[in-house]
């Protein structure tokens, strides 16, 4: 479901191609699960976000997601 919203949060703020070549570098190298069901270019979006929201995300990972146009102003400390 976390998944899912991902691809939507992407879609919806074009947010992996609002990232730095760099920070977009980082997104694409989250591993896919071998077997999973792959919906296009934004998949590596979608599993990274999904671990951010689980407490799972590397701090590169982390760093890059927030970066981006979808957590533009969003108060992560005081939530
Ligand atoms: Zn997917």
């Amino acid at each position: 479901m976390l998944h899912e919203v991902g691809h939507i949060i992407d879609h919806a703020y074009n947010a992996l191609d609002s990232l730095t070549p760099e920070h977009r570098n980082t997104i694409n190298q989250v591993p896919i699960p071998r077997g999973a069901v792959t919906h296009g270019r934004g998949e590596h979006y979608a599993i990274a976000y999904q671990t951010l929201l689980t407490g799972g995300a590397s701090p590169a990972v982390r760093a890059a997601l927030l970066s981006g146009n979808a957590f533009s102003g969003v108060d992560l400390v005081h939530p």
